[in-house]
């Protein structure tokens, strides 16, 4: 007799981060998604703790998109025993590369650090997972196209659509052919319409049970994005200092670069020397570019007149830490580019250090900024912050954007879920703070009369059958 199945949430319930959800059907598990918990420490500290399942017997994992907030636990997961495939798209192959190996390089050198500085509580700091491990997680990626249904496991069979997140993200859908045949619809992250570089997400014909993301599901993001950046950019210049942007390396950093040569060509803005300072970007630049199935209209038509759409006019690409450290000892208007997006790591918090002591200095945050994160605690207007165990006074000025957020707002998640020719029986809301999730399901249940709650952390719940 087949059991209807059930769905743990085992991350990205009621917070953004960790994003984990275990289907178990007829004792076969898939795991969506496998995201490190990023922001409170609270929630850092879980990725500490052995995953609450049995690694050994998930039979495959199904990734939505490389950020780290879900590739990121891969290599916990097969250092506790996984084995099987862990199925993506193709350039969700490529990107989750980079990441990983990013993140664990990362690791590595902030364990270093914390030794060498003696501020960790932990003698000696280790990383979280090494290049090792990392390693281990990429042997068992296998890329799928997106529109192609393929078997994961012997009652689940999958179908990748765009999610016009980043490159490569998709959603999932999983059908499932024990007992009554049903339809599970997993958003991922879902993109934006009309943005610049990716095709538009894809609308999903049929779902009976949805997990939907709800990063902006309480907000609507303003509409004129670039002219608010060429604002900000002539802000900047006029101060005379640097114009410091922490970006997420893949998606937002070409996004950016795209509208900022956009904004020369229209003379919105002078041209001032721009750094791209992440080897990461600069990489997945060259994905972006080469992932042509992915392009949008534009994208494909500045590509056929033989312009690179992703370089400004002075643009600098910095790849060595000792390019990195000399961007210090320059002055004058200039854009620095950096990841990570929320401040938490990476080149950019040498940059914040050295520059945000400085009036002249602007912070442009892009990207939405989790709680507990350096980037949260700057857009809340914090007058110091602490950088390597010291404290750092902010005297820049700092500015928010939400239009260059790669989250689809509210009516862009009711505009996908608007895709179902059937109203699904049962809607998780998932990927949001407690506020934004809340008022997420409030919507869809006031609107549409749907089933729809908030993903509770750690719980269990059986699948309509
Ligand atoms: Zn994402």
């Amino acid at each position: 007799m087949a059991d209807a199945g059930t769905i743990r949430f085992l991350g990205a319930a009621g917070t953004v981060t960790g994003s984990k959800h275990l289907l178990t059907l007829n004792g076969q598990r898939v795991l969506l998604d496998c995201g490190l918990f990023q922001g409170l420490k609270a929630l850092r500290l879980r990725n500490w703790q052995p995953l609450p399942f049995d690694a050994a017997g998930v039979g495959a994992v199904v990734l939505s998109h490389a950020h780290l907030d879900h590739c990121g636990a891969l290599p916990l997961l097969v250092r506790q025993g996984f084995r099987g495939p862990i199925y993506c798209t193709p350039a969700t192959k490529e990107l989750t590369a980079i990441i990983l190996l990013d993140a664990a390089h990362l690791q590595e050198e902030e364990a270093e650090i914390a030794n060498r500085y003696g501020y960790s509580k932990h003698h000696p700091a280790l990383p979280l997972y090494t290049t090792e491990h990392a390693e281990a997680a990429l042997r068992l990626l296998e890329p799928r196209g997106y529109g192609t249904p393929f078997r994961v496991t012997k009652d689940v069979v999958t179908v990748y659509r765009r999610a016009g997140h980043i490159l490569g993200a998709a959603t999932v859908e999983l059908q499932l052919d024990a007992g009554t045949p049903r339809r599970l619809v997993f958003s991922g992250d879902l993109g934006r319409w009309n943005r610049p570089i990716l095709r538009d997400p894809e609308l999903v014909p049929e779902a009976d049970v949805v997990l939907v993301e709800s990063t902006y599901g309480d907000r609507v993001h303003s509409t004129d994005a670039t002219d608010a950046l060429a604002r900000v950019v002539r802000d900047a210049v006029r101060r005379g200092g640097a114009l410091i942007i922490p970006a997420f390396a893949v998606g937002r950093v070409q996004e950016l670069v795209w509208t900022l040569r956009h904004l020369e060509e229209t003379n919105a803005i002078p041209t001032v020397p721009v750094f791209v300072d992440s080897p990461m970007a600069i990489e997945v630049t060259d994905f972006y570019c080469r992932h042509t199935e992915e392009h949008d209209v534009d994208m494909a038509l500045l590509l056929d007149a033989k312009r690179n759409p992703l370089r400004s006019r002075e643009h600098r690409l910095v790849r060595t830490a000792t390019e990195s450290k000399a961007l210090n000892d320059r002055s004058g208007p200039m854009i620095i580019i950096s990841a990570s997006g929320m401040a938490t790591g990476g080149r950019v918090i040498h940059h914040l250090k050295a520059r945000l002591p400085d009036d002249r200095t602007t912070v442009l945050l892009p990207g939405f900024q989790a709680a507990g994160t350096r980037g949260r605690a700057l857009a809340d207007g914090a007058r110091e912050v602490r950088i390597h165990g010291r404290s750092v006074p902010v005297r820049a000025t700092v500015v928010t954007l939400d239009g260059f957020s790669a989250h689809a707002d509210r009516d862009e998640i009711v505009r996908w879920l608007s895709g179902f020719r059937h109203p699904p029986k049962r809607v998780y809301v998932v990927h949001g703070e407690a506020q934004a999730a809340d008022s997420l399901a409030a919507t869809l249940r006031a609107r549409f009369g749907w089933d729809a709650s908030v993903a509770e952390d750690g719980a269990t719940v059986a699948l309509p059958s």
